[in-house]
């Protein structure tokens, strides 16, 4: 578990299995672990299964904005396998990473098979689902024995946010895609994220990406576009975007194209 959406729904999804994190001493380690200390205040049950691993500091190798370690999943497989046959990383429609896709997922699996003598398997319930899918099944589901707003309440204190900071940014990638999720389940973002991601850079160039369609999930493109319309789509002289000129000249450029 990390702390953000996709493995908490996920340890909901199967049903609350044992949990494992592991400390990669990234920058934003800290915040991870504030997080558990946050959710497990909604839920106690997230505190009572999850296991705190002992430090395992990939974070020193880590590159860029986008907070990659190369092959990192791989790493925690292989550390999954020590404590089961069975072992779930969460990666969800749309994610193609080149440590986490079904593709390396089954590789892994026939490795680290291989060079323990065990049958081990490294998979994800998800692949088929999108973030706004699978926070959907989380609001609707009977699995799940908490109230309405104890739900939304964890979606929004979970954090996947890649900066070091307290909180939220909403400039990141992460907080981004998360931000999308939840405007898309018609769920009130205002009170999660430090700036507004809409008015962010990344929003623009997701905009962009919308445009051009350049999205690797049909899903994750459909969701973009339809939340980023509130925002850029209704772009004119007499009613600007709540983005502004900046918005709009993204707008009418390509209209102009
Ligand atoms: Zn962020």
């Amino acid at each position: 578990m990390s702390g953000g959406i996709d493995s908490l729904i996920a340890w909901y999804y199967l049903g609350k299995p044992t949990a494992y994190y592991v400390p990669l001493l990234t920058h934003y380690t800290e915040k991870e672990l504030l997080t558990f200390e946050r959710l497990s205040r909604i839920d106690k049950e997230i505190k009572d299964s999850l296991i705190i691993e002992a430090d395992f500091p990939l974070g020193k190798f880590e590159i860029g904005d986008k907070a990659n370690i190369p092959g990192r999943n791989l790493f925690l497989a292989l550390l999954g396998a020590q404590y089961a046959k069975n072992v779930y990383i969460i990666g969800i429609n749309g994610d193609d990473v080149p440590d986490k896709n079904i593709r390396a997922f089954m590789k892994m699996s026939e490795v680290i098979s291989e060079i323990t003598g065990e049958k081990i398997s490294i998979r994800s319930p998800f692949w088929a689902y999108s973030k706004s899918e699978i926070i959907k099944w989380f609001l609707e589901t009977d699995k799940v024995k908490l109230s309405l707003p104890d739900r939304i309440k964890l979606l929004k204190t979970s954090v996947s946010c890649y900066s070091e900071d307290e909180g939220q940014c909403g400039e990141c990638p992460s907080c981004f895609r998360k931000w999308i999720a939840l405007e898309y389940n018609h769920i009130n973002t205002r009170d999660i994220f430090l700036k507004n991601p809409a008015t962010t850079k990344t929003a623009q160039e997701y905009w962009k990406r919308v445009l051009d369609k350049k999205f690797n999930s049909k899903k994750r493109y459909e969701e973009t576009r339809t939340v980023l319309q509130r925002y850029f789509g209704k772009c004119n002289e007499e009613r600007p975007s709540r983005l502004g000129k900046i918005g709009c000249s993204i707008r009418i450029r390509v209209r102009e194209e």
